[in-house]
């Protein structure tokens, strides 16, 4: 039987694809980014409490009101963002169903949606599932944003960007500067700003400024984040989307005949944790975060690898050029390769960067992801510092391309 065309373009996910790998060599999965720690308790337990308490039938389609209310009370404290909770917030499955429904509900066949790259594997098969064309622009670790590419990229057909800030995989965290020169673009141009803000609480430089608090992009910003990250439960599938009314009726049709709605009682268990967790929680999670960033990022040094500390979110995209199986030769590894070797010798596992690229990009490249415990980190970090040892033992013939090469 034939399947649709629509799908014929896209690639299995890698990401999850390197988790399978990690299971078959036994090796520490830094992969897929998800937390291997514990959620907070309160949170737990008021989601545990609504299903006992029977919350377990369908919420309210655009979410449960209660979540509704307190992320309209969060968004103001945090940003001064005023939200509707009745008609301009919506509750979703994850972040990753927020963003596809509001493609689906906002973009037309034949329309472009800007995204950078490298890019979270989903934006490009998203935009794609809408009939659209993706158009790609760097945003690289270490690197400020290249306006004048980001204005060259905008054309009449230009519906959406897709701002992700801080960003997966380079770590980017966006400056004022930056999000006023997408905003000037995006009034001047009638485009939609669709943000992907996962990561918001996970930050180690600078503010995070939801890009619908700049002026003129209230109307045309759809803020799009959710508890994944924030409260480490990647596994319970409650994201949401601010917009306005307009846009958000759409957005609600869709998300509607997608999913219904997202799960009840954990819809419960996120609204107790927005109203119980106090400023205390969210400087606590960035600076863990913070140490397990330097954690990984010293370790990686320390074996050969070269890379950037991230600024936000909590992956490290590393250049491997002179490291892996033909160290030393004219032959090095693709990503793959290098990912799977890796995986086989040091016992650890990376995603191979070509995955954040279009086809070409990103051969010399792996993502580890440091949302793991300390213990996690700190065998990595010695599986990878042997590994350090060993190659610098090794003749460096690569060196020189070595130091020509990435200036992260
Ligand atoms: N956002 C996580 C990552 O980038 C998980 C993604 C996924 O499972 N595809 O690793």
């Amino acid at each position: 039987m034939q399947t649709a065309r629509r799908t014929h373009g896209f690639r299995e996910s890698v990401i999850r694809g390197m988790t399978r790998l990690a299971r078959e060599h036994n090796a520490l999965n830094l992969a897929q980014g998800f937390p291997n720690f514990a959620a907070p308790e309160l949170l737990k337990e008021a989601a545990a409490r609504a299903i006992h308490d029977d919350i377990n039938q369908y919420a309210i389609t655009w979410g449960a009101q209660r979540l509704r209310q307190a992320l309209a009370r969060k968004y103001a404290t945090w940003y001064g963002l005023d939200a509707d909770p009745e008609r301009e917030l919506t509750v979703t499955c994850g972040a990753t169903e927020a963003m596809i429904s509001t493609l689906l509900a906002l973009v037309n066949p034949g329309d472009e949606v800007i995204m950078f790259e490298p890019f979270y594997e989903n934006y490009g098969p998203d935009t794609i599932l809408a009939d659209a064309r993706p158009v790609y622009v760097p945003l690289e670790p270490g690197q400020p944003l290249d306006l004048d590419r980001l204005a060259a990229a905008f054309t009449p057909r230009t519906r959406a960007i897709i701002v992700n800030t801080p960003s997966n995989p380079a770590g980017r965290v966006l400056t004022r500067t930056e999000l006023e020169a997408i905003a000037a673009l995006c009034v001047r141009h009638d485009t939609l700003a669709v943000t992907d803000e996962i990561y918001e609480h996970i930050r180690f430089e600078g503010p995070h400024i939801p890009i619908a608090t700049l002026p003129g992009m209230r109307e045309r910003s759809v803020t799009i984040s959710g508890a994944s990250k924030t409260f480490s439960v990647t596994g319970w599938r409650v994201g949401w989307i601010v917009a306005p009314a307009g846009l958000t009726d759409a957005i609600r049709k869709v998300h509607d005949f997608l999913t219904v709605g997202a799960p009840a009682p954990l819809q419960e268990g996120v609204a107790a944790a927005l109203d119980g967790l106090d400023a205390a929680f969210y400087e606590g999670l960035a600076a863990l975060y913070r140490g397990k960033r330097d954690l990984l990022h010293a370790a990686l040094v320390a074996a050969g690898f070269r890379c950037w500390r991230p600024e936000g979110a909590y992956y490290i995209l590393a250049d491997y050029t002179g490291l892996g199986p033909d160290a030393g030769t004219a032959a090095p590894p693709d990503d793959t390769a290098f990912a799977v070797w890796l995986s086989r010798v040091a016992g650890v596992t990376p995603v191979p960067g070509s995955s954040f690229y279009r086809d070409g990009g990103g051969r010399s490249l792996v993502r580890f992801v440091f949302c793991k415990t300390d213990e996690i980190l700190a065998e990595a970090a010695r599986r990878l510092r042997a590994l350090g040892g060993a190659a610098s033992a090794e003749p460096r013939a690569a060196e020189a391309a070595v130091e020509s090469g990435l200036q992260r």
